[in-house]
């Protein structure tokens, strides 16, 4: 029993010394922080700038057809004029009437230029509830208030002022850099960027890398960790929203089968909410929770260097916080449910669509396979893609090569507290277009936002403070210096 007993704790002991040496042979994968001289930015005319895109009402309306065509035409005129130097100096051309193609004309065209992403379209704001109104580009002590402050005005003047910025410092390009304004990346993108992709396609343009929107700099992440994290897009989810329908005979409210159209339809709901997809921490998860771990405090180092030992612990933890859990898997949410039209008739047809957002590791046709197993009920159609046609997820971007060095240098000259991770993008980008363009499409949005914030983005009282927007536009600039300098050997 002794000699049992100390087999036991000999095995704990070598248990351990393995857990905390895996622990420790964990090397930060940090850049370090080089020397650096911010370009000058002026802040309050830039908050000014923004504040004039905002009030420009370039909305993305489910109907297409409200498209308010004036606004997107005035907010351009008030680019042009606000941006002199920009538009002299830069080649623009319109496609699908609404988007835009800068084109900043490098010295040597055998380099591979380069292509900042950002899109001129908002989603709607209704007016309630907001401290200042969503458009009137209200700048209170230094902070600009509005719908598409952060998303992604903010983006497309922080780029103009970096530009700006650099041309006033008599900066010129070695490799083109070409800035691609989409007009419709709420809606998915398909007549805006996409259509820029095409064309740059058709002029057999190769392109070294694209940035566009993405995951942001974050403080308050992880609960207990103060440490502030970059999130740098590698990679974003697909989407496949499924429709299921019922039809059931009807009748008398006060005859009925123990289950009616609606009831039968929530139990096939409800089993999809409790049978999740599996997660993982393979691929992209995998990629993130190697660069996290070693900027964690020891107890966490030890848990994720020990994936093969925890995965079942750490899969319950991202389990109970939702963004981590997004990290993770392909998501369920139920969002449409209808059926039944009156208090003592039983129901004939009921419906309801579940949107899942796709994890790389998932396939659309995996997701559609997931359903009708875990549904198992002949009685219920399955439409896949109901109302918006299905996307995969995208490629993961490289972390090797001159492209994603390049970003993560800047990211830490500019916002150094911040430890850069390579990220899984879970909303949709314009970002994706450009993939038959290019390997290395990034995401990233180069401002400073508190968790608690997030719900700003599509929700009330979006805004931004103009020393975040200075900081953003220092970062496109840095980029911009090193991505198309003349210092910088051209990356393959
Ligand atoms: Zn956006």
């Amino acid at each position: 029993m002794r000699r049992a007993l100390r087999g036991l704790g000999i095995a704990l002991l070598a248990l351990l010394a393995v857990l905390l040496t895996r622990a420790y042979a964990l090397n930060s994968q940090q850049l370090p922080v080089e020397a650096w001289s911010p370009i000058l930015i002026d802040s309050q005319r830039a908050a000014q700038r923004l504040s004039g895109a905002i009030r420009h009402r370039t909305v993305s309306y489910q109907d297409r057809a409200l498209l308010e065509a004036a606004e997107f035409e005035r907010l351009y005129r008030y680019l042009e004029k606000e941006y002199p130097e920009l538009h002299a100096a830069l080649e623009v051309e319109a496609v699908s009437d609404w988007s835009r193609l800068y084109r900043w004309r490098g010295r040597d065209p055998a380099l591979p230029p380069v292509l900042l992403a950002a899109h001129v379209d908002v989603v709607p704001a209704r007016e309630e509830g907001w401290t200042h109104p969503p458009f009137a580009g209200v700048v209170e002590n230094g902070v600009v208030w509005g719908r598409g402050a952060l998303d992604d005005k903010g983006s497309l003047v922080a780029i103009f002022e970096a530009i700006t910025a650099l041309l006033a410092a008599d900066f010129a390009p070695e490799r083109s850099v070409y800035v691609a304004l989409g007009h419709d990346e709420e809606q998915g993108g398909d007549a805006g960027a996409l259509a820029i992709a095409r064309l740059l396609e058709q002029r057999g343009v190769a392109l070294d890398w694209v940035l566009d929107e993405g995951a942001a700099v974050v403080e308050g992440y992880l609960p207990g960790v103060e440490q502030g994290f970059a999130l740098l897009g590698i990679a974003e989810k697909g989407s496949v929203s499924i429709g299921l329908e019922l039809d059931a005979p009807g009748g008398h409210s006060s005859a009925p089968p123990r289950h009616t159209a609606v009831g039968e339809l929530a139990e096939a709901l409800v089993a999809l909410e409790n049978s999740p997809l599996p997660g993982s921490f393979d691929g992209v998860t995998g990629t993130f929770l190697d660069a996290l771990a070693p900027e964690l405090p020891l107890p966490l180092r030890v848990v994720l260097a020990n994936r093969w030992l925890f995965a079942p612990a750490l899969e319950r933890f991202f389990s109970s916080m939702p963004p981590l859990d997004a990290m993770l898997r392909t998501t369920t949410a139920v969002t449409i449910f209808n059926g039944g039209v009156k208090n003592n008739v039983l129901p004939q047809h009921a419906r309801a669509v579940v949107n899942f957002r796709i994890h790389p590791n998932d396939r659309i046709e995996t997701v559609a396979e997931h359903v009708r197993r875990v549904v198992d009920n002949e009685a219920v159609r399955i439409e896949v893609g109901a109302a918006t046609p299905p996307r995969n997820p995208s490629g993961v971007s490289p972390l090797e090569g001159a492209a994603y060095t390049t970003l993560a240098k800047s990211i830490r000259c500019v916002f150094p507290e911040a430890a850069v991770l390579p990220f899984l993008v879970v909303g949709g980008t314009d970002g994706r277009h450009y993939a038959g363009l290019t390997s290395r499409v990034y995401r990233f949005l180069p401002f400073r936002i508190h968790p608690e914030a997030i719900e700003m983005l599509h929700g009330t009282d979006e805004r931004v403070g103009a020393g975040n927007l200075v900081h953003a536009a220092r970062f496109y600039a840095e980029l911009l210096r090193r991505a198309a300098g003349p210092a910088q050997p051209s990356s393959r």
